[in-house]
């Protein structure tokens, strides 16, 4: 149960368009990629004016909102020609999600709220993922020993967060604004561990972000503006 090491996978959109409906009644183009393709293993900034879309792409890279139409495929695998419940497991066992407002359960503890991936499989997280969870918790100097994630700073709770993400050890990170909220210390620390992952052999990380130290650490820096996406910045893979 525990995980095996990551494989690399690379990403490659074809004619992703997604769209909502707006309050008259009419439809909005919020995401409209005609071809975007991310090696393995790639350590990707994305940047761009609020609404431009950021967030709805990464939960449509994930699989957790659907597509219009066009292929979001990993390393091969068409995310939207799964059923529901295949594309379940493959988000779970690929993708780790680090928000800005870091989406824990406030009054559990920190181990449960690492372990909460686990509990969409098993009705009781198996010892050697309760041994992961705690590992990754005292890795990123989580004090575990708080019974609620409530009482932690927002620095920690950040770190549980990822320590939840990375649960199951995916190969790809999908981070939204993960330091938008945390103050220069935390989000230091949480650059830092970023970083450090994307170091790690066979990891994609994809993060939206303003924070100008995580996009001078991103070796891919990409811009999105009406759903739309373009190169920025002179580094490029
Ligand atoms: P960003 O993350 O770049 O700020 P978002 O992807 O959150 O942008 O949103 C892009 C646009 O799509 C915004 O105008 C937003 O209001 C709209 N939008 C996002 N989610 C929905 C939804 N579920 N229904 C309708 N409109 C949405
Ligand atoms: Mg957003």
């Amino acid at each position: 149960m525990v995980p095996k090491a990551p494989r690399a996978l690379e990403l490659d959109v074809l004619d992703l368009q997604i769209s909502f409906r707006d309050s008259g009644g009419g439809t909005l183009r919020i995401v409209d990629l005609p071809h975007w393709h991310l090696g393995a293993g790639s350590f990707a900034v994305i940047t761009g004016p609020s609404g431009a879309g950021k967030s709805t792409l990464l939960y449509a890279l994930a699989g957790l909102i659907s597509s219009d139409s066009g292929a979001i495929r990993w390393g091969g695998t068409n995310i939207s020609h799964l059923g529901e419940r295949a594309r379940d497991r493959f988000r779970r066992h690929h993708f780790g999600f680090v928000f800005q407002d870091f989406h824990l359960i406030q009054e559990m503890s920190p181990l449960d709220n690492a372990l909460l991936p686990a509990w969409f499989e098993n009705f009781r997280a198996p010892a050697d993922l309760r041994d992961r969870a705690q590992a990754l918790l005292e890795q990123f100097a989580v004090p575990t020993a708080r019974r609620r994630v409530l009482d932690l700073s927002r620095g920690e709770q950040q770190r549980v967060a990822l320590a939840r993400a990375l649960l199951f050890d995916p190969p790809i990170i999908l981070a939204d604004e993960p330091t938008a909220s945390l103050d220069e210390a935390a989000s230091s620390r949480i650059l830092d561990d970023l970083s450090e992952l994307a170091a790690s052999a066979g990891r994609t990380i994809i993060a939206v972000s303003h924070d100008p130290r995580l996009i001078e650490r991103a070796p891919v820096r990409l811009h999105m503006e009406h759903g739309h996406m373009a190169a920025a910045g002179a580094v490029q893979v």
